[in-house]
Formats: structure tokens, sequence, C-alpha cells
């Protein structure tokens, strides 16, 4: 990578939209999306109205159709995933509505077809491979944590026994003096291959599960967190860099009718609307230079903090499901996207 497109990524906020095909058994119906140009742009339709009044534009870093394939999302992924390791911090989110193609983006459909993988799997591989090609200058380690984030409170994923002894997690910091570790009761497992973060996946999606009515449910209704931290020792000059990537599959953004919803449906939408407003907020304010950033709003950008805005960069993939009877939402999360870019 060179060092000019390092400084031209590093602080920006880049957002990419990726539309999911319809899936196989629906009808394959009229799309909401219209149309997608090469540079970013999408014209949407709404289905309810004729004419000129009835399309929209909207404009991103890349739009991603149905056709695009996860090899092709990662190629313009990593050159954010290779400057961790020359010390970046690095947040990718996955924005949508549940349904959209959230996990299908981040994890891929299934962990055992390896075509079909996900940013989450290649990331890693990637860092794993180039960190050997610099080896010889440079000792790396590798560390993950996974927590999920559920109703304001932070658990962690990657307990094996099942046991949920400190959750939830409240000793959250940021401090640079933590090296970025800023949920320090969250287990921090050394990785030196894929197959070590397939076997923590495995583990993290068990505990996901865990008090959940089904694991859709409970997957969409919290976000969850997948950081990777790097330490590399210059071999000469025996000098430390740090950096860290936040993998972030988001909680579905789907408004819930609030006549219908009650008791802990209502308890969950109102904590889910709130973080990904506050998210919405850090990340618009950090676009704009804001000399203030609300980070302190939710634990979601708590936990994130040192890596959103300054030296850090954020990548943010918004999910479009194409069908008509998802056009309110769809039309919601590229106001979000927007909104963010
Ligand atoms: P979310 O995490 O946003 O709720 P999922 O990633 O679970 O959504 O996707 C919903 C369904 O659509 C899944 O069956 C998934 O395999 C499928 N899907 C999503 N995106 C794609 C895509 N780009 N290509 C093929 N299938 C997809
Ligand atoms: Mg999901």
């Amino acid at each position: 990578l060179l060092y000019n497109e390092v400084q031209d990524l590093k602080g920006a906020i880049r957002v990419y939209c990726r539309v999911r095909p319809f899936l196989p058994g629906q009808s394959n119906g009229q799309s909401t999306v219209d149309y997608i140009g090469e540079n970013g742009d999408m014209m949407i339709i709404n289905p309810l109205k004729h004419g000129k009044d009835a399309r929209r534009v909207f404009s991103f870093d890349k739009v991603f159709g149905t056709t695009v394939t996860q090899e092709q999302i990662y190629a313009d992924t990593q050159p954010l995933i290779r400057s961790v390791l020359d010390g970046y911090n690095v947040c990718i989110f996955a924005y949508g509505q549940t349904g959209s193609g959230k996990t299908y983006t981040m994890s891929g459909p299934d962990l055992t077809t390896e075509e079909t993988w996900g940013v989450n799997y290649r990331a890693l591989g990637d860092l794993f491979h180039i960190s050997k090609e610099r080896s010889d200058s440079i000792k790396y380690e590798v560390f993950v944590q996974m927590i999920e984030i559920y109703n304001e409170q932070v658990r962690d994923l990657l307990v094996s026994d099942g046991s949920n002894r400190r959750y939830p997690l409240s000793n959250i910091r940021n401090n640079s003096q933590m090296n970025g570790i800023n949920v320090p009761d969250a287990f921090l497992v050394p990785v030196t291959c894929t197959q070590d973060v397939l076997d923590l996946m495995r583990i993290g999606q068990k505990n996901r599960a865990v008090g959940a009515t089904a694991l859709n449910e409970r997957s969409s209704r919290s976000h969850s967190v997948l950081t990777v931290h790097v330490r590399g020792r210059e071999l000469v000059s025996n000098s430390i860099l740090r950096g860290c990537l936040h993998l972030v599959d988001l909680a579905g953004s789907e408004r819930v009718d609030k006549s219908e919803a009650v008791g802990e449906r209502l308890k969950e939408a109102q904590h889910i609307n709130r973080s990904l407003s506050a998210l919405g907020d850090v990340i618009s304010a950090l676009a704009q230079k804001s000399p203030h950033i609300p980070y302190r709003n939710s634990k979601l950008t708590q936990v994130l903090q040192d890596s959103l805005g300054g030296h850090a960069k954020t990548l943010m993939f918004v999910h479009i499901n194409p069908e008509l009877n998802a056009f309110g939402e769809t039309i919601s999360t590229l106001k979000f996207a927007e909104r963010v870019s």
C-alpha cells in the first residue's frame, strides 16, 4: 500500500452500499433499486409513486450490486485491513435492517465454505499472511476479543465454559495506556492462524444463542464486535507498533411499531434505536470535524472510542434489501448512510 493511499484513508469515513439479491424462493419481483452507477451513485424507486417523483438518487463511495462476490467486496476493504499492521485503528460496520445481508458481508452464510467467507475471515487470513511476509523485519502477535452489546450491556462471547460470571462487563476504558484494550475484562485470546479464529467464532456463536428464544432473534437485536489487536515489534529498533481492527455486525436498524411492541421487545427496540442514533451522531460529528464528539451516549461508541476519529479509519457498509415491501426501511437506511458520509 502506498504511503499516499494510507494518508488518504486516514480520518476519512467511507460508506459502501451493498444490495442483496432476491433470495431463492422469493418471487424475483420488482426491485426498489432502479439503477447503480459506476461512481457510487444509485437510484431508488418508490413503488407507490409515479414519474419523476418516484425516483431518488443517493451517492456513496461505492455501491455494490446483487452480483458482486464476497471476494470483490473484500478487495475494496483490503487496504484498510492492511493498514492495521502499520499501526492504524480501523472500524468496519455492517448496518441495515434484519435480513438485508449484514452477517453475510461480515461472516458469510456459513463457516464451512471458504468461497463465501465474509470480511472477518478474509481480513484475519490476510493479517496472518502479511505478518508472515514481514517476519524478517517485524515480529507480530495477534489477539482477538469478541463481545456482544445487548440492551446496553456488554457480554463476553469467548467464555468457553458458558458461564457468565463477569456479566455484564462494565469496565470500559478509553486510555491509550491500555493499547486499545478498552474492555479489559473480556478474554483476549492469542491467534496464529485462520483455524484458531474459526474455532473461536464457533464458541462466540454458541454463546450468542444463550438466553435467546431463537438464534436469529437475538443476533438481530444485539451488536456483535469482533476486535483484532495487533502488536508488532521491529526487530532492528525494538520499537513497538500497535493497531486494532473492530469488525461490527450491528443490530437490525428496522423501526419497531411502538403500538405493537411491549415489555422486553419495546425495551430492546429503544436500546437499539438509541445506540444506532448515537453511532450516527458520532460518525457525522467526525465527518463534520465538530469539536465535540458525543462518544459517551452509548456503550458501543464508548467501546470503540479510540478507533473512531483522529488517527483511525472507518468503513460503513450499509445493506439494502431490494424487495418492494422493504422500501420504507431502505429509505431510512440510505438516509442514515447519507448523514454519516
Ligand atoms: P442480516 O444479518 O442483515 O439479518 P443476513 O446476512 O442473515 O441478514 O442475510 C439474510 C439472508 O440473505 C441470508 O439467507 C443470507 O444468506 C442471504 N444473503 C444476504 N446477502 C446475500 C448476498 N449478497 N448474496 C446471497 N445471499 C445473501
Ligand atoms: Mg445478522
